[in-house]
């Protein structure tokens, strides 16, 4: 893409309405745009990070044998009178008339839409376990909507849902998506610490959230000192083993959040523990026949017996990660994005365009980079050299190359790398042979896929 041509409205300043670093850097990055109170409109730089989320998110959820299917945003009112939800949630929930007077509403979450598609046709033992998810736009009408994408009021979410027979069939679904989100969150370079958290009125201990650390998080959590030098790598998962032990392994530091945390019963001694502000990008959570038994999602056993699904439900709060990685990701300069989910893998500078030789070597490997398939940003505009380095570095992409007279006269290019900030002079070549590497992460053959957890 040559920014010529690409539509990238940056700020040079920093807008007031923003009180935290990830809302500035986006609004200035001209990634976002505010449309009303927590809606946003997402420009070309901000969709693709929010793409390339979105895709990690999904191939996660594929790769442990969830189905995606896609619910509408607009909900009857009817189906949350059977859960009894409709009353419960009060203004949160944005409600809406049809022009013949039926009550609608936009879906603030699926349980009852999911419990309805699946009523229909989950019949038997034999048709389960399942696990559908979808990728869709939320409305919650927050009381304050703030921090930009962080606390939208529109926003989009992966939730996925489990139906099991079983409490066993239960937990090897939640273990499932707990491997799965540890798998993700590793991917974008961010520590999501799978946190105990409020398991609401059912009761029971499957309920996590997956918190990230920063000061900008809105609730306080509190976790055993060794979490802190603990590395949360991308873990193989053998979804035909047993997932168990996984669960086992990142649950055994203790890590629990505001609302489940009690100090009086908290297995860490006061000096191991400690206490941060934490950002939710995730929670996972059983919630069993709460919405199958008023709904009549029944399945029959193999004796024959009717029973309600047991259920779960799991989000990712996909529109918010973006702005997450931020906090995570920055510097002074700007944003520093994490390979995985940078809008573009390389941003080109030429320096001097008016200059015929920078524009013949910057023309020549901006071709050779788009050809072997290399997502770059080319900065060939006629603009200063501070306001180039000011836009790349604002903006954060991985490496940044430079065409200078002096480079060119010697045949080698500047490659800075954003996050160390280290220039090394290479050849073209060697720029290629760098940022053509292979997929760092690619799918197993299918097979990996099925099977019991
Ligand atoms: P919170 O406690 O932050 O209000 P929640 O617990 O109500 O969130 P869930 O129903 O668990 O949210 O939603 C799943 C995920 O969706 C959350 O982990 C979070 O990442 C994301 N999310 C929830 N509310 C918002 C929002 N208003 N804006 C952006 N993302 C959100
Ligand atoms: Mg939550």
């Amino acid at each position: 893409m040559r920014l010529s041509e690409y539509f990238l409205p940056v700020l040079r300043d920093n807008p007031s309405e923003a009180q935290i670093v990830s809302h500035r850097l986006m609004l200035r990055a001209g990634m976002i745009r505010q449309s009303s109170a927590g809606i946003y409109s997402w420009l070309p730089l901000g969709l693709r990070v929010l793409k390339k989320v979105e895709r990690i998110v999904r191939e996660e959820q594929d790769r442990a044998g969830a189905q995606e299917i896609l619910m509408p945003t607009i909900q009857p009112a009817e189906l949350w009178r059977e859960s009894g939800r409709y009353e419960d949630y009060g203004k949160e929930m944005l409600r809406i008339r049809d022009r013949h007077d039926r009550e609608m509403l936009y879906g603030p979450t699926n349980e009852e839409q999911v419990t309805e598609i699946v009523r229909a046709s989950l019949r038997s033992y034999r048709d389960l376990p399942k696990i559908l998810y979808h990728i869709q736009w939320k409305f919650r009408d927050e009381v304050r909507p703030r921090f930009g994408v962080m606390r939208g009021r529109e926003f989009l979410m992966k939730d996925a849902y489990s139906f099991d027979l079983d409490a066993a069939g239960a937990k090897r679904s939640y273990n499932k998506m707990f491997a799965a989100y540890l798998r993700t969150f590793a991917r974008m370079g961010l520590k999501a610490i799978p946190m105990q958290a409020d398991p609401g009125p059912i009761g029971g201990d499957l309920s996590h959230e997956f918190i990230i650390l920063a000061d900008a998080g809105e609730s306080d959590v509190f976790f055993d000192r060794r979490w802190v030098e603990t590395d949360i790598p991308v873990i193989e998962v053998d979804h035909r083993g047993g997932l168990e032990p996984i669960f086992q392994r990142w649950t055994a530091f203790y890590a629990a959040t505001d609302e489940k945390h009690d100090p009086a019963r908290c297995p860490v001694p006061e000096k191991e523990l400690v206490t941060a502000r934490g950002l939710e990008v995730g929670h996972i959570f059983h919630f069993g026949d709460k919405y199958s038994r008023p709904m009549q999602a029944l399945v029959t056993r193999p004796d024959g017996a009717a029973v309600p699904l047991q259920m779960g439900s799991y989000g990712i709060g996909v529109s918010r990660l973006p702005g997450a990685l931020i906090e995570a990701n920055h510097d002074d300069a700007g944003i520093i994005w994490p390979e995985s989910v940078a809008p573009f893998r390389v941003g080109l500078i030429n320096l001097r365009p008016a200059d015929a030789l920078c524009r013949t070597a910057a023309e020549d490997l901006y071709g050779k980079l788009l050809a072997a398939g290399v997502e770059v940003l080319y900065d060939d505009r006629d603009e200063s050299p501070g306001a180039k380095f000011a836009t790349m570095d604002l903006i954060g992409l991985p490496d940044q190359l430079v065409i200078a007279p002096r480079g060119v006269a010697a045949g080698t290019i500047e490659m800075k790398h954003r996050r160390t900030g280290e220039r090394r002079d290479v050849s073209a070549d060697e720029v290629l042979d760098q940022l053509v590497a292979p997929h760092p992460d690619p799918l197993p053959a299918s097979g990996a896929r099925e099977g019991p957890a």
